[in-house]
């Protein structure tokens, strides 16, 4: 019932705000501007002072006065101070101006029309404010105007003040019955300023409440149509779900501090009836003394100097008191303009502590979006301990700000994740379990049930429903779990598009590792100029291949794919050798090798069998299926096609056990010679011939040289090490560096690297030289795996290749194979030349170690070790 006046009445002030306000300014002005007195009658020389006798002179200004005055004043102000970081923090223009609008008519426009109607100094108000900033509390209008913002339209904005109207009402009028009483024990205390003061105290604190259930929302409502009209982008809070929750916390005031309130305001109503009865009774006893002008109406003993006293005395507290609050709000200014930093206060999202520590309505704000990320379609759930921000000069400033670990769950490693604010387990069980979600608990909260096992930790994303948060929850939980000491504050993960990492990428996730990437070229490749992305940490690498890049510029390189077929081969097991060549023999036959490409084909619209490589052993056949994938690098299209192509042959041999769908005979990510003799993924070869004078002017060496040190190295020295594929410089290193930057499989370096690096003299003379590199098995795709994460996305568009090739699948990928073999060639060329001149080791000091400062590990070795000492 009492929830449905509330309700009606927000309705009320929200779908007539015009009326609303006028009728409230109206009613202010009137009461400003009424004369007291009857027409006719000249003005008194001295008014009675307002608030029937509770008056002050100058002989009320004594040493307590001014003292307490000031320690309210400086209160007031700091609490001020409070209230306006804890706006800023919101981020958001329109609270803080929606709330300074509401404060500043409140507190000035109202409470000055009041008083002035009953009869008192407005003069007086400066000081009434000061108690007046002491007791609004913004957070409840900040909720008001969240909800309302949260609205998509105008009539939704009505139903949301109403709804709000409905929630917060019955608090704030409970609020301010009790604010209202324990003020007015002030009008008691027998200091007289402070009673005076404490009268307007309370009279701010009822027309604080008028204003908020009645000009408050129509401002709002107003403000937000006349935002609206006209705009399609207007801002709004999402996740209506958490602000209900936030309302929903309200609806369900804590039932115990509830009965305290009302067995306190009764109490403190029997301490007024009773006060004031015996106030009232000596009352008429008391002087009068004008406010209005400081001199005194007072009984005969006066005298002009007790009056000069007052006056110099009340001159000399009023500047000491001012002195002091001047110097309070310059400390604060510097310290908010100097030491708070503005990052921190912009980027960041409520503080998840704060919210817990300041009232239950705002640790459910703790959910608040107030970053106009551009992909925030959904809100990002960041609570956060703004503690972390880096403000070394000398250290990157970190992303992880929010989730930087320098918090203080921290330091209490393996302790309960129960903190004193949090909830029940069950309570957030119940909460997690409900439509609201783990969305509407804190992070401590989740971790809680982390620990309990409520949440498997590998589903957080999915749980929190916002991956940025679950990642970040994630963080946290390492980090007291496994007693990390903030290890992770420099591995960045904001900003992030986790959507493409959750079930493709990455489990677990705590981040992402930044890793830099260097251009080399332009390489001419196959008569086009390609700008090569590499992602290394090994200082001078590119600059090594952008040398051999530019020796090739002139004679430009050729390449060409000999075969394309990636395996997988899996080991099956028979009863006996007889079986096991039965069944090799019936697969190799062609119209059951056809049959058994059929079930391989169905899987994909891609992968085609192209030829089965079988090998006995025993009773065991390890069968190499071989397909073309298009433009994927196609494990796992071989993998689905393998698995289906086997369950086929099982139903002519039943008896064919199936030990493994990979063994080993594919071979992936190992060093094998079947790769580097079958092939696997793309096998491609490229050639280039380079004049005499450009290995003289760039590669700084000669033609002889080069094939010299090539025969000794590349092709006798690997033979002396036993190698299989790796009769090549440093293939490896382009390899991987390619494949991290294009969003590769790394691991496949292994296979993908093996390469044969020929150099021979070149032309009639002999003069100029040819170069080759052979490289049979480069397992690469531009689509699936980390191709479609969007940085590796942008590298292949760099390249021309990204993702699939329309027209004729499989282009792509096999553009990329030769873009990676080209570059190989320019990297062998470039590092070969460096050793057959001498120049390897001064050019790597140069590149390698230029301006880096090697960091010494403390002594005593890893965390583990110093865990354990
Ligand atoms: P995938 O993303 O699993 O499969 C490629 C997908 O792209 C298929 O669904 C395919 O369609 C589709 N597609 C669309 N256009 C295509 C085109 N033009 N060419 C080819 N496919 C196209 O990728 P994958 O290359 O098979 O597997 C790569 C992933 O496997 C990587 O993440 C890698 O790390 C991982 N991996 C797996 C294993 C394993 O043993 N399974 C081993 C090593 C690595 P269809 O559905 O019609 O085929």
């Amino acid at each position: 019932m009492v929830g449905w006046l509330f309700r009606a009445h927000g309705e009320l002030c929200a779908s007539h705000p015009w009326e609303v306000i006028v009728t409230t300014l109206t009613l202010a002005l009137c009461m400003m501007t009424v004369d007291q007195r009857p027409v006719g009658l000249p003005p008194e020389p001295h008014v009675e002072c307002g608030w029937k006798n509770n008056c002050v002179g100058p002989e009320d200004y004594n040493a307590a006065d001014v003292i307490v005055m000031t320690l309210i004043r400086c209160v007031a102000v700091l609490y001020s101070y409070y209230q306006f970081c804890h706006l800023h923090k919101l981020g958001s223009k329109y609270i803080l101006g929606i709330a300074g609008l509401f404060t500043v008519f409140s507190s000035f426009v109202f409470s000055s029309s009041v008083i002035k109607f009953l009869g008192s100094d407005v003069s007086d108000l400066k000081d009434a404010l000061f108690f007046f900033l002491l007791l609004i509390d913004l957070s409840k209008a900040t909720v008001l105007a969240q909800f309302a913002l949260s609205s998509q339209s105008q009539d939704e904005v009505k139903h949301n003040i109403a709804h709000g109207i409905a929630m917060l009402g019955p608090t704030i009028t409970l609020d301010t019955v009790v604010e209202t009483l324990v003020i007015g024990v002030g009008t008691l205390s027998g200091v007289r300023r402070l009673e005076v003061l404490c009268c307007f105290a309370c009279m701010s604190v009822i027309v604080n409440y008028i204003v908020f259930m009645t000009f408050y929302p129509a401002c709002l409502s107003l403000i937000l149509e006349l935002s609206r009209s006209g705009r399609s982008d207007w801002p709004t809070w999402h996740d209506k779900s958490r602000i209900m929750q936030a309302l929903h916390e309200e609806e369900k005031p804590n039932p115990v501090v509830q009965r305290v309130k009302v067995i306190m305001s009764a109490g403190l109503m029997l301490v007024h009836a009773h006060s004031r009865w015996s106030f009232a009774s000596e009352g008429e006893e008391l002087p009068v003394v004008n406010l209005v002008n400081g001199d005194s109406a007072m009984t005969s003993n006066s005298t002009n100097d007790v009056l000069l006293q007052g006056y110099i005395l009340k001159w000399l507290t009023m500047s000491a008191d001012h002195i002091v609050i001047l110097i309070l709000l310059l400390a604060l200014a510097v310290k908010f303009v100097f030491f708070e930093v503005k990052d921190d206060l912009t980027k960041m999202r409520w503080p998840g502590s704060f919210a817990r520590t300041h009232s239950r309505v705002l640790a459910a704000e703790g959910w608040v979006e107030v970053s106009n990320h551009p992909q925030a379609e959904d809100t990002v759930v960041v609570p956060t301990e703004h503690k972390s921000v880096q403000t070394d000069q000398d250290e990157p400033i970190s992303q992880t700000s929010s989730c930087g670990l320098l918090e203080e769950e921290s330091n209490d490693a393996l302790t309960p994740c129960l903190a004193p604010e949090d909830r029940s387990v069950e309570e957030c069980l119940a909460i997690y379990q409900s439509e609201a979600g783990a969305r509407a608990l804190t992070d401590s909260e989740v971790m809680m049930l982390i620990t309990h096992n409520h949440i498997p930790s590998h589903q957080l994303e999915k749980a929190v429903g916002n991956p940025e948060r679950g990642v970040c929850i994630r963080r946290k939980f390492l980090n007291r779990t496994a007693k990390l000491n903030d290890a992770l504050t420099h591995l960045p993960y904001q900003h992030y598009d986790y959507s493409k990492v959750m079930g493709a990428c990455c489990e677990n996730v705590i981040g992402y590792m930044p890793v830099p990437v260097g251009v080399a070229g332009p390489l001419l490749l196959d008569g086009c100029l390609v700008h090569v992305p590499l992602a290394t940490t090994e200082g001078c690498l590119v600059a090594s291949t952008n040398r051999g890049s530019r020796a090739l510029m002139r004679c430009g390189v050729s390449s060409r794919i000999v075969a394309d077929g990636m395996t997988r081969g899996p080991v099956v097991r028979f009863p006996n050798i007889s079986r096991a060549s039965e069944a090799m023999l019936w697969m190799q036959e062609s119209q059951n090798f056809e049959a058994i490409q059929d079930s391989f084909n169905s899987t994909s619209r891609f992968a085609r069998l192209s030829r089965i490589h079988i090998r006995v052993a025993g009773r065991h056949l390890f069968i190499r299926f071989v397909a073309k994938t298009g433009d994927a690098m196609g494990m796992n299209m071989l993998s689905k096609g393998t698995e289906v192509a086997l369950e086929f042959v099982q139903e002519t041999f039943p008896d064919m056990e199936v030990l493994s769908l990979s063994g080993n005979f594919c071979t992936d990510k190992k060093s094998a010679a079947v790769n580097w003799i079958e092939g696997r993924g793309k096998s491609v070869v490229c050639e280039a011939v380079v004049p005499a004078d450009v290995v003289r002017s760039i590669l700084k060496t000669t033609v002889q040289a080069l094939v010299d040190v090539n025969i000794s190295k590349n092709l006798i020295g690997s033979a002396v090490a036993g190698s299989i594929g790796g009769f090549n410089a440093h293939a490896a290193n382009i390899v991987t560096a390619i494949f991290i930057a294009t969003g590769q499989d790394p691991a496949q370096n292994v296979g993908s690297s093996n390469c044969m690096t020929l150099m021979e003299p070149w032309g009639s003379d002999g003069r100029d030289l040819y170069v080759s590199c052979t490289m049979p098995s480069i397992e690469i795709g531009t689509v699936g795996g980390g191709t479609v994460l969007p940085p590796q996305a942008a590298c292949l568009e760099m390249l021309g290749v990204r993702g699939a090739n329309k027209r004729c699948p499989g282009e792509n990928a096999n553009r990329l194979a030769r873009i990676v073999c080209g570059t190989v060639l320019a990297g062998e060329l470039s590092l070969m030349s460096a050793l057959a001149a001498g120049h390897l080791v001064k050019s790597h000091l140069q590149h390698n170690r230029a301006s880096v400062r090697i960091s010494v590990s403390e002594p005593g070795c890893s965390a583990v070790c110093n865990d354990k000492s």
